[in-house]
């Protein structure tokens, strides 16, 4: 994997790139669609592909439970398994576990945790973790991570940081033994809400020298101020010929301020998630499908919007199926949502490279008004 910086902001620390991965190049500053179970719920990989995706992730805790690294094995990997050929970026498990998971124990060895499907009895340790991320033959693998929850005391979070580092030494060493060429491995950086932390943090993964690094921990309940606050502070603390992600965040506002501090990746559910409660994201504001007030509306979701659904459906129409339950509701939505995202991180990546990127945000916070 090679990473090329390609135009730094002089009136951020905001840049572009490209990630270039053996199943394509990335234009970065990039947000990556969650296809938890191996699809990026309601679409097929080609309308993914058509909202404008480059990399989509997957959770390697829901795949090793079902079907099971036999079952994806057999395609030689997830790509062919769901039929997406472009790259994936698989998390831990680590995090699944932590929040999803009955969790027993935490150990030096791993997490020993029930499956929330049949309450079998598991062991995910570091080498497991890049065991299964390998068998997925993810693009990108993360490193196995103790997550902690929000607030956390210092030395929890202390302990937790060191036990972070040693597993990422586990699973460096392991994916080195164990990778092909086209597999990749991220560390991430721990620490809390405690900067000299993240910084210990950072400092004890910069000496394994991954091919990139993320941020982890932020978006665990947090007041946002804290998570943009702890963002500022770690990520010139990460090597800046690396790709930095931040994991597991966040609203338009949020890519828009994290790309502005030096972020690269994204990736979150929220696209995906809220097309399917009906709350679609637009440059003007977020809007509710179910409001009364688009029972008879035959403009497009949004105007000048060049996604499929935009093209093609009017709010009622999305309205009225989304009152139905009817399964295209969902589909349709998602396709605006994610689209959304594509095409903002789009925009952003087009404002930097001009320079403009003040200009561009000013312009994105005088549209986007509450949500309605
Ligand atoms: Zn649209």
């Amino acid at each position: 994997m090679k990473f090329k910086i390609k135009k730094l902001s002089t009136q951020t620390r905001a840049r572009t790139g490209k990630l270039e991965t053996a199943r394509g190049v990335i234009e970065t500053p990039i947000f990556m669609p969650v296809g938890t179970l191996g699809t990026v719920k309601s679409l097929s990989p080609e309308e993914v592909a058509g909202c404008g995706a480059q990399i989509i992730l997957g959770n390697t805790y829901h795949l090793y439970l079902r079907p099971g690294c036999e079952v994806i094995d057999r395609f030689g990997g997830l790509h062919r398994f769901m039929h997406w050929d472009g790259p994936i970026l698989t998390d831990s498990g680590g995090f699944q576990v932590f929040s999803l998971a009955r969790l027993s124990k935490i150990s030096e060895e791993g997490y020993t945790f029930q499956s929330h499907i049949d309450g079998s009895r598991h062991i995910l340790t570091p080498e497991k973790s890049i065991e299964v991320q390998l068998c997925l033959d993810s693009d990108i693998s993360m490193c196995l991570d103790q997550c902690i929850q929000y607030p956390a005391s210092r030395d929890e979070v202390a302990a937790a940081l060191e036990l972070t580092t040693r597993w990422a030494q586990r699973c460096f060493e392991f994916w080195e033994e164990n990778r092909r060429p086209q597999n990749n491995l991220f560390g991430i950086v721990q620490g809390g809400m405690y900067p000299d932390l993240r910084e210990r943090s950072a400092a004890q993964l910069a000496e394994l020298d991954f091919p990139g690094y993320a941020i982890g921990g932020l978006s665990v309940g947090e007041p946002i101020d804290l998570m943009r606050e702890l963002a500022d502070f770690t990520l010139p603390l990460l090597p800046d010929e690396k790709p930095k992600y931040i994991m597991g965040v966040g609203t338009p506002e949020d890519l828009v301020e994290l790309v502005a501090l030096g972020a690269d990746m994204f990736d979150c559910v929220m696209p995906t998630r809220n097309a399917r409660t009906g709350q679609l994201f637009t440059g003007s504001g977020n809007l509710n499908i179910a409001n009364a007030r688009f029972r008879e509306d035959t403009a497009p979701i949004e105007d000048g919007c060049t996604c499929y659904t935009c093209q093609h459906y009017s709010r009622a129409y999305l309205r009225h199926l989304y009152k139905a339950r009817e399964l295209l509701a969902y589909r349709l939505n998602t396709i605006h949502n994610v689209h959304y995202y594509l095409n903002l991180m789009a925009d952003i990546r087009a404002a930097i490279k001009a320079d403009e990127f003040i200009k561009f945000r000013k312009e994105f916070y005088r549209k986007r008004k509450p949500s309605t």
